[in-house]
């Protein structure tokens, strides 16, 4: 659990001024908030600033606010097989319970601070969870030529490496000819 100011200015920090605490008001809010810096896994994230739909509702509830929504957001990010750049957006769903006093929160539970709560740990947490271990610029993507790494997709269809099998045809392609001088 922790305790810190929050600023109230910051695009996560939600107020629950016009929400009170009398348990069963609720709030709906709808906003476009900036992503936060650094949500990702290796190979693909959310870019930073990127608009962050964000469709919440407040409800007070005893111990706190539970807060329910969904967020929508852009993905930026390398195709694993080919390293092409990959484009997508994900929609994640949470639910949070801001407790109003630490004393009814367990370790890791998530504190009001005054009026305020901060929504970024939580769609950081949600996010984290959907994103690909391995996202491909498309499902059928060939990946990459082992021998000299061109991407499959841009290459012809029968991209093979056969240097030394086109030697060996022109060698083989000598047998017979010297055999026909032979025999002629
Ligand atoms: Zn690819
Ligand atoms: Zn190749």
């Amino acid at each position: 659990m922790t305790l810190r100011n929050l600023d109230p200015r910051a695009p996560w920090v939600i107020s629950t001024h016009d929400l009170g605490r009398r348990p069963g008001s609720m709030l709906q809010i709808t906003r476009t908030l900036p992503a936060p810096a650094e949500i990702g896994v290796d190979m693909i994230g959310v870019p930073r600033d990127a608009d962050v739909e964000l469709e919440i509702r407040l409800e007070a509830v005893m111990e706190g606010v539970l807060v329910t929504g969904t967020a929508r957001t852009p993905l930026r990010g390398e195709c694993a097989r080919c390293l092409e750049p990959v484009t997508s957006e994900t929609e994640v769903g949470f639910q949070e319970l801001f407790f109003y006093s630490a004393e009814d929160a367990a370790e890791g539970d998530s504190i009001l601070n005054g009026e305020l709560l901060d929504l970024e740990p939580t769609f950081r947490d949600a996010v984290v969870l959907t994103l690909p271990l391995s996202p491909v610029c498309s499902e059928d993507c060939t990946g990459l030529c082992v021998e000299c790494g061109i991407r499959l997709a841009d290459a012809e269809p029968d991209h093979k490496h056969e240097v030394i099998d086109a030697r060996w045809a022109k060698l083989q392609g000598l047998i017979p000819e010297h055999n026909n001088d032979q025999e002629s």
